[in-house]
Formats: C-alpha cells, structure tokens, sequence
C-alpha cells in the first residue's frame, strides 16, 4: 500500500542530513512503529509521508500512486493518509462534536449525526460530545483529535508522539482502544515513539532511525530477539556487558536474563543498590572479578554493600551484534 523509496532530505543552511536514503513498505491493515532517539529524523520521515514537506531525493508511492508534491497541490496532502498532530489542531470554539461534525460537512444532516457518535464512541468520548476543548483532558483531546481525524475516512493514519503528554494509565488505555479503532476502520497506522513498550502493545513492525538512517525493521519479536545493536537493544531495557577473564570477549546480556543462582555458581557480584519496582527489585551490583557494574532482577530485596550474589544466563540469551 505506503511505499518509501529512498527518500532523503537535508534542512537548508544543514551540513547533515536530517533523513538519510530511507526505504520501507507498509500493507493494508498493518501497524509500523518509529523508533529513534530525539533528531534522529523521525518527524521528518512523517512529513513527507503525509506529503507536508518534498524529499530531496527518492518519492512516496501510496496504492502505486506516487504523492505529489505540496508545491503542486491546492491542499497540502494525500486524501487518503491523515497526520494526527501532536498539537491537536482542534477548533477551539466549537464542541467536541461539532469538531468532528465540521469535518462531515458534505455529507447529509443525518450521516453527520450517526458517523460523529459512532467515532466519538469509537475513541470513548461519547459521553463528552457537548464539552469545548478546554474542558478535556490531555488523554481526552488526543481521543477527539483522532476522532476528527478518522471522520476524513483515511487509509493510513500517521501519529506523531501521540502518547508523549499522556499518563500511563490513560496511555495503556488510548493503546488498548487503538487496537479496536484500527480494526474497525481497516487502518494502517505509523507512529513514532521512543518507549518500545507502546509499540510492543500494538505495533506489527518497528522501524529503527539513527542519525537519519533506518538501520533496522522488522517483526517486533524478531528485534527484541536479535537487535542489530547496541543502542536498539538498549531501548528495550538494560543491557549489561559483561568482559570475560581475560577481557577480550564481551558478553551482552539484558538484565531481565540474569538470574540468581546457588552460592558460588555464577559470576560473583556485590550489591550496591537494590531498588523497589513492586512486582520485582532492580538490583546494581559490581562484578567481583573484574569491578564491572551488572544490573539484574530480584524478587527480594537485596542487602547493598554487604550482600555477594552469584548470577548466571542462559547462553542463548546472549545479544550478537554485527
Ligand atoms: P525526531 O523527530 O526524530 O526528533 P526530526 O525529524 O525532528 O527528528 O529532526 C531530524 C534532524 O533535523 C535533527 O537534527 C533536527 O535538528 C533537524 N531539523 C528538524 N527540523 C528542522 C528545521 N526546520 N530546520 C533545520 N533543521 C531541522
Ligand atoms: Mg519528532
């Protein structure tokens, strides 16, 4: 359906590239998460997905259709891919649902009526159809821009942080009901997020940015299993490296894979920390022959400065990066 082909794009005045040769495809019904750190092009990407901002160089293709660019349309766009912007872009004098009525307004009066309650439904602010704007909460108005947005009946909907401003109650909420509303409107969606874990909720693929450059996409298990590197795995939890004796191999390990083990089975580690995360303690700890610092899980709480624990893994869980 969406087909990036090497798109680049430098900013004027920059000596880099914000967005460096980048190629991807996304079917029907399917969900890509962006992943990246702060500048490393993600936005940009976005942009001229949604047609807002010409690549440089390569094109977007969507259902073999290449987007034109914003310079030779009447509206900036593609009619059937929809950016949800993170500053709402609502109108703030009308109610929510006028906001989405506004939207419907070639349709007949009673079209306008059904559709507007059922998106509103959809993205659970049925109850909040005659509040303005500035009575919502930040959760709430993320619900309602979605809703206008849906109400442009688009094929692809492009979202860009859209959990960024929400609590983690409300953020796991909006996610589960994002499932639905992508079922129910036979979406495809791209979002862009730094927190693995939104997309692990929802996405089908992430796709991973560097400094401009996609380095790595694919099946979100497949990522988790074997990221290509250090800074991918990173952005699923820590990781430790662990040196052997004498120092030439190191071994990259998830502190979630580190296990306590029987006294003098394992790498010797003193304790330093040992944090309480509810469920489970966080544990920082030094590695007894070599002073390196590990980090693992316990499910009690550890005796920092006194307590020596011996820790092992499973050798599969090892990280392998090229
Ligand atoms: P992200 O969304 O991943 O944080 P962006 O796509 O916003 O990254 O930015 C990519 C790079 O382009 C960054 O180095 C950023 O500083 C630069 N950049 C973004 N917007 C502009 C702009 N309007 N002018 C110049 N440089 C920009
Ligand atoms: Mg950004």
């Amino acid at each position: 359906m969406l087909e990036v082909v090497n798109i680049s794009k430098t900013y004027s005045g920059e000596d880099l590239g914000a967005v460096n040769d980048v190629s991807f495809s996304l079917g029907e019904n399917q969900v890509l998460a962006l992943i990246g750190k702060s500048g490393s092009g993600k936005s940009t990407i976005l942009q001229m997905i949604a047609g807002l901002m010409k690549p440089d160089s390569g094109h977007v293709s969507f259902s073999g259709e290449e987007l034109e660019n914003p310079d030779e349309q009447l509206i900036a766009g593609h009619s059937d891919i929809k950016i949800v912007f993170q500053d709402f872009q609502l109108k703030p004098n009308m109610t929510v649902e006028e906001n989405v009525k506004y939207v419907l307004l070639q349709f007949d009066k009673q079209f306008q009526e059904e559709r507007t309650a059922e998106l509103l439904q959809l993205c659970g602010i049925g109850e909040l159809a005659k509040r303005k704007p500035n009575e919502l909460s930040g959760g709430q108005l993320q619900r309602l821009s979605i809703a206008s947005v849906l109400a442009e009946e688009p094929k692809l909907l492009l979202m860009d942080e859209p959990f960024s401003n929400l609590d983690p109650l409300t953020k796991e909420n909006l996610l589960i009901e994002l499932v639905d509303i992508i079922k129910s409107e036979a979406l495809s969606l791209i979002f862009v997020t730094h927190d693995t874990r939104d997309a692990m909720w929802i996405a089908d693929r992430m796709a991973f940015l560097s400094e401009g450059s996609l380095i790595q996409i694919d099946a979100v298990q497949n990522i988790y299993n074997a990221p290509i590197n250090l800074e991918i795995a990173g952005f699923f939890g820590r990781v430790n490296a662990i040196s052997d004796v004498n120092r030439e191999k190191i071994s990259y390990i998830r502190a979630e894979d580190c296990r306590i083990n029987e006294p003098d089975q394992g790498i010797g580690v003193v304790v330093s920390k040992s944090v309480f995360l509810g469920h489970q303690y966080f544990n920082e700890a030094i590695n007894s022959t070599n002073g390196e610092t590990i980090h693992f899980y316990s499910k009690n709480k550890l005796k920092a400065n006194e307590e020596t624990v011996f820790l092992t893994f499973d050798e599969d869980k090892i990280l392998h990066f090229n």
